[in-house]
């Protein structure tokens, strides 16, 4: 049952956005209506494979058919109780969900924001409540190039200043370093260090991976400091790198993780935190909340989620389409591209100079029937739905030297 869009002249929806929408954001000149697995439609009937998945939030596709019938059948039953009554869905989703990160206890939420603001104060609690540290002087390390949301206090430590300006006073309590620099780190921290927060692998600064060694020695540091480390997994995380987790590949358990993102199967925000009962146990009745944090609608859908991720299916085709793409990808280093780094299905492919913006090179993509977006000025991200075929990401990489090398002219 599908409803026919209320015009098929793409400009008449740009207009109503310019007009009406505030413009906090600068999408694409593509109006998407509808969409399956890998490729999506706009009002005028034209087809793109989508490479960008929702920032990870589609790794699953769009539509998958196990979670819209997961969707679908809770939508019958019931959506949102509250957290003033249990469900018979909440209990079961933490449970599953700690089972299949090797955690311990979930606390959910909704959007990935509110995910890494609860770490952070759990991880403030933790410390004044069982570290001893003294009130109010705990801090939290965080990375240069790091991106965790938008709410005011993560903005308070985000370097980017198009996220930060005009929005302070800023919170305090939170320490920059640079990002894999251990000999920062090490300095940074104190007796009332808390913990560290870190992307195992930087999304939003262009999916940069740190050093090798470098999360191992985070792990190393933190157990020897008493100090937590937090693992923001919002995009890094469920399947993307071919891992379960980006920390997984290198051996090393956080005492927290955000998942968000994927969660959520693209289909709702759902967010939580996961991590040691000796942490996330120190919250009490009142003490956080949401009032639609483990709905049973968000629920239902996660519990979905789950059971993909549990084969292992969609981590083993994200490891092999992964090397694919990182292979063809690196074959351009040199072609107009200058970097491919990334894991899994994953990549930020750094342009060369003389090929242009990344913006400039997505629109002629889209033009092209691909959908991939710049971060930053230079860097394409290649975040495909698990779900894509080998030779559809051969199209989009095809499509991809083909607009640079006639950028490039
Ligand atoms: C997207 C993202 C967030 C924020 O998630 P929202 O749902 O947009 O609030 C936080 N951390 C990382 C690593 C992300 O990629």
């Amino acid at each position: 049952m599908s409803s026919a869009p209320a015009s098929r002249d793409p400009q008449f929806y740009l207009d109503l956005d310019d007009t009406w929408c505030t413009h906090n954001y600068h999408p694409l000149p593509v109006v998407i209506s509808e969409a399956d697995g890998a490729w999506v439609t706009d009002v005028t009937g034209k087809r793109y494979l989508d490479m960008l998945a929702g920032y990870s939030a589609l790794n699953f596709g769009h539509s998958h058919p196990a979670l819209l019938a997961a969707a679908k059948a809770q939508l019958d039953r019931v959506t949102l109780t509250s957290r003033a009554f249990h469900s018979d869905q909440l209990g079961l989703f933490c449970k599953e969900l700690a089972e299949l990160t090797g955690t311990e206890m979930v606390l959910p939420m909704n959007s990935g924001a509110e995910a890494v603001e609860a770490a952070l104060k759990v991880a403030r609690k933790w410390a004044y409540r069982i570290k001893g540290v003294p009130e109010n002087q705990a801090q939290i390390i965080t990375a240069g190039g790091n991106f965790h949301g938008r709410t005011i206090s993560i903005i308070s430590f985000s370097d980017d200043p198009v996220a930060s300006a005009d929005y302070g006073p800023y919170t305090p309590g939170f320490i920059g370093v640079k990002y894999g620099d251990l000999e920062a780190l090490t300095s940074a921290i104190t007796p009332n260090t808390a913990a560290i927060l870190l992307e195992p692998i930087q999304g939003e600064a262009g999916v940069l991976v740190p050093p090798p060694g470098y999360l191992a020695e985070v792990r190393r540091l933190c157990d020897e400091h008493n100090v937590l480390f937090i693992a923001d997994e919002i995009q890094s995380g469920l399947g993307r790198t071919g891992a379960l987790l980006a920390l997984d590949h290198e051996g090393v358990r956080a005492d927290l993780y955000t998942l968000g993102k994927a969660l959520g199967g693209g289909i709702m925000p759902v967010s939580a935190v996961v991590g040691r009962r000796a942490v996330l146990g120190v919250l009490q009745p009142g003490q956080h909340g949401s009032t639609f944090g483990g709905n049973p609608l968000a629920c239902a859908i996660g519990r979905a989620v789950i059971k993909l991720l549990a084969t292992g299916e969609m981590q083993s085709r994200a490891t092999e389409l992964g090397e694919h793409l990182h292979s063809r990808l690196t074959a351009l280093v040199g072609h107009g591209v200058a970097d491919v780094h990334g894991r899994g299905l994953w990549a930020g492919v750094e342009l060369s100079p003389e090929v242009g913006s990344g913006r400039a090179i997505s629109e002629e993509m889209a033009r092209r029937g691909v959908l991939i977006k710049e971060t930053h000025e230079t860097t394409l991200r290649f975040a495909p739905p698990l779900v894509i075929t080998r030779d559809e990401l051969d199209l989009a990489v095809d499509t991809l030297a083909a607009v640079i090398s006639a950028a490039r002219g």
